[in-house]
């Protein structure tokens, strides 16, 4: 049977065991089967019963005022308005009761029966290109190019394997699930952007009772595929088609699963839809799987990489390229390299300072608390050094009943297809050790599904005269999340030896961390993508 409704189909069928209209004919099957069949042929989207190959006695259902309800795991009532079809205008409701093969095929019923309705109730985009009357929330704060091209990436499966074959990443969110299975025995699971349906496969394994899906891109098809071939589990998940801001579920979640972090944490702006999916689906005081993410920073020093950058501009610094001078763009150039956020694996003896984090809770935020995001900043340098600017990574708690575990991208942890991000200054400063370190990071949110960081760092001036005014040196850059310098050439691991640490008074990974989890993350850990090519501009994340 074909699942729920995608957009841009035309139609859509059911096939049922039987359909009875409460108050006059029914549509019994002894030979041949009852079809249903959602269309908008007309124009106007219909939900129609009909027995295979025979058009004549059908049932029509408008869907504009119907609503349906369940009688059992099998059968339905459909239930619509009555209209005042009489000369006496004496208006009568119908109910159309509706006997389905078996369980799975009535929750597809039912998520199809809501969206084919919201659709007309909303006046969304309907597939013979009836005008939207509203937009999703979705709609109206991502430029739809954006949108466009960020669903095609994901609807590409060379582009969830990169994701599935970041063995940290999958591994630990495995480890998180299967750990806590008291958490989904018997619930009901939102997988909210499912990409090719891998979390709500682990879900079905730890025994949810049922997993809804939720894909917007042509992913949905290929995890419609991927989990018909796991019937044992398939059978107890439903992939829906669809942006989470807009499909309706036929039932409320116990718990939802995502995976909806990107380059420091926020990029790609689909925290907002786990908090929208949150609000829509999840019951009161249900569980989020991550609960909880982290944005680390510390500031760096990092000679090589500020040297790299800056050589980059040198090129307009040619007063004679083939008979043209340059040097008017040199500064734009200049700019331009240092707007771009790096995208890398650093060692983190890099690091001067111990790090600070932000925490964002996906269980109490809302979605407008992400359009901006300010982070107050002060560090204790742990040693005299030029700082090249901060860097960024986070973590992501999974807050099972059983076992606590963090996802981690921290540098020196077991790398992960996030690496690390690093903002650099054009302007780097000096501090000695003991010196405090001061900012801002604040990230504003743009219709590209991502954010514009602007980054201050203060430190008082030292060296002579420094005493008497007690100056202030102060840097500051804008950078576009979006378009990140992935650096991948670089060396991706920067293994210590036994005895050394990673820096006399910094640990990343922070103690949350249980060191048992830490070793097995070790243990899965995955050979790292050698170079950017698995990367394209739109890989960074997920
Ligand atoms: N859960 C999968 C995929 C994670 S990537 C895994 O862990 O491997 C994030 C996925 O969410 C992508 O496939 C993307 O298309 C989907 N997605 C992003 N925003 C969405 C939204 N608003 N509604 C539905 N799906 C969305």
């Amino acid at each position: 049977m074909e699942g729920p409704v995608g957009q841009k189909e035309k139609q859509q069928e059911f096939t049922l065991v039987s359909v009875s209209d409460l108050a006059s004919s029914s549509l019994e099957s002894q030979s041949k089967p009852v079809v249903a069949r959602f269309s908008n042929d007309s124009g106007l989207a219909e939900l129609r019963f009909h027995k295979e190959s025979e058009s004549a006695a059908a049932i029509n259902v408008d869907l504009r005022t119907a609503r349906i309800f369940k009688l059992s795991s099998v059968q339905s009532v459909c239930l619509t308005e009555g209209s005042d079809s009489t000369e006496e205008k004496t208006s009568y409701s119908r109910g159309v009761t509706v006997q389905f093969r078996n369980e799975e095929e009535s929750r597809a019923f039912h998520c199809a029966f809501e969206q084919w309705k919201e659709e007309v109730l909303e006046g969304k985009p309907l597939p013979n290109g009836t005008i939207s009357a509203t937009k999703s929330k979705f709609d109206d704060k991502i430029e739809a190019s954006s949108a466009k091209m960020y669903f095609h990436y994901y609807g590409q499966l060379l582009h969830q394997q990169n994701m599935l074959q970041d063995y940290v990443r999958t591994g630990t969110y495995y480890a998180a699930v299967i750990e806590n299975r008291a958490d989904f025995i018997g619930r009901v699971v939102v997988d909210v952007g499912a990409g090719s349906g891998i979390l709500s496969l682990f879900a079905a394994q730890a025994g949810a009772k049922h997993v809804y899906a939720v894909e917007a891109s042509e992913m949905a098809e290929y995890a419609r595929k991927l989990i018909a071939g796991n019937p044992s589990l398939g059978q107890r998940i439903t992939v829906i088609k669809g942006k989470v801001e807009e499909v309706e579920l036929p039932e409320k979640a116990d718990m939802l699963i995502s995976e909806p972090m990107g380059t420091l944490l926020v990029n790609e702006r689909m925290l907002e839809s786990y908090v929208i999916a949150r609000d829509r689906f999840l019951v009161p005081n249900g569980k989020m799987f991550p609960s909880v993410g982290r944005i680390h920073m510390a500031p760096f020093s990092d000679e090589y990489l500020f040297i790299e950058i800056a050589n980059k501009a040198l090129f307009w610094q040619q007063q004679n390229y083939y008979g043209v001078d340059l040097t008017p763009l040199y500064g734009s150039a200049f700019q331009g390299y240092f707007s771009q956020p790096v995208v890398d694996a650093f060692d983190p003896r890099l690091l001067v300072a111990s790090p600070t984090y932000h925490v964002l809770d996906f269980t109490r935020s809302k979605e407008e608390d992400l359009y901006e995001i300010e982070i107050p900043l002060r560090f204790t340098a742990s040693v005299g050094a030029r700082v090249h600017g901060l860097a960024c990574w986070f973590d992501v708690l999974f807050n099972g009943s059983t076992v606590q575990r963090w996802l981690t991208t921290a540098p020196g942890a077991p790398t992960t297809h996030w690496y690390q991000l690093r903002c650099v200054l054009a302007q780097p400063i000096y501090v000695m050790a003991g010196q405090e370190i001061t900012g801002q990071l604040r990230m504003v949110a743009h219709n590209a599904q991502s954010y514009t960081l602007y980054l201050t760092l203060m430190a008082k001036m030292w060296g002579p005269g420094a005493e008497q005014g007690g100056i202030i040196q102060a840097s500051s850059c804008k950078l576009d999340l979006k378009e990140p310098y992935y650096r991948m050439s670089q060396p991706q691991a920067y293994p210590l030896a036994q005895d050394q640490q990673s820096h006399p008074l910094i640990n990343t990974q922070d103690i949350q961390i249980q060191s048992q989890d830490f070793e097995e993350a070790e243990l899965m850990q995955h050979p790292s993508p050698n170079s950017g090519a698995q990367m394209n501009s739109m890989a960074e994340n997920n």
